[in-house]
């Protein structure tokens, strides 16, 4: 049986002439903003009364901070967390287009042995067929993205396809973890207008990233590895992917560029959790 969860509530709030009604001009931060606050009232109520009868180990983020609310339902996309921390060492690890039943468990394994936390990007076909893979994730306390239902150029699609294709990732993963997410990749990163205000519409915010360590191209371990270690600054936001195929470099890789990170006094953070955001809009939108 589906519960009637956030992004249920917002579908119906869409349909209803918000996002995708083409009413709107330009990013239309406002207009989304004010759409996400006015359904945030009734998405709150409607997530303490679900959460009350799930088991706690499947909470994601139970302290959930003020500025993680604040963020989400926006419209701007996030390519670097903001570093003004104390340390100013906080960095997000990112892995896309998993869940996978082979690689995924290796790359938990890993940031467990670390105890570090990520945020995995997960295409919502493939959680549905592996849904213990995102009570895996959320019971090592990492944060679940959403990146669409089978990962296709969002921008090309009609409003609907878009709707449909970040709602029902939305679902499942409410489904299986008791809470949906607040964070969304687009597909290649490529977003615009339109699908910016749909993703908000759905409780969530835009995430970029800042270091593509392009292990979907199987560079070889030590050439991701020099990428990760060459480019990491503070507040980077940093791609990779547990699925989408042989991750074998991108696990052995982790392996190998953590404990250095760690080394360095680099903080590994959920983005939604992280002191706060620092936008970046406009061009270069997908890294
Ligand atoms: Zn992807």
């Amino acid at each position: 049986m589906l519960i009637a969860g956030a992004c249920v509530a917002n579908r119906a709030h869409a349909a209803g002439g918000g996002a995708g009604s083409g009413s709107g001009s330009g990013v239309s931060g406002a207009h989304a903003a004010a759409d996400a606050k006015g359904a945030g009232t009734a998405r709150r109520s409607l997530r303490s009364a679900r959460t009350a009868s799930r088991p706690q180990a499947y909470r994601l983020r139970p302290e959930a901070g003020q500025l993680a609310a604040q963020a989400r339902g926006s419209t701007s996309v996030t390519y670097t967390l903001d570093s003004g921390d104390s340390r100013g060492r906080e960095i997000a690890l990112t892995f896309d287009d998993g869940p996978d039943p082979l690689w995924t468990p290796k790359v938990l394994e890993v940031l467990r042995r670390w105890r570090v936390q990520a945020t995995f990007c997960v295409i919502g076909r493939e959680a549905a067929a592996h849904t213990h893979l995102l009570n895996a994730i959320a019971d090592g306390g990492h944060e679940i993205a959403n990146h669409s239902w089978s990962h296709p150029l969002l921008t090309r699609m009609r409003p609907a396809q878009v709707h449909e294709q970040l709602a029902r990732t939305c679902d499942v993963v409410d489904e299986a973890v008791g809470s949906p997410p607040v964070l969304a990749r687009a597909p290649f990163g490529e977003w615009n207008d339109r699908t910016l205000e749909i993703s908000a519409s759905l409780g969530m915010s835009p995430l970029g990233w800042s270091v593509d360590t392009s292990d979907w191209e199987e560079p070889g371990t030590r050439k991701i590895t020099a990428t990760v270690l060459r480019h990491t600054s503070p507040g980077a936001v940093l791609l990779s992917h547990d699925g989408g195929g042989n991750r074998s470099q991108t696990v052995a890789a982790l392996r190998d560029y953590l404990p250095r990170l760690l080394d360095s006094g680099y903080i590994p953070v959920l983005p939604s959790g992280a002191a706060a955001f620092r936008n970046r809009t406009g061009e270069g939108w997908g890294g």
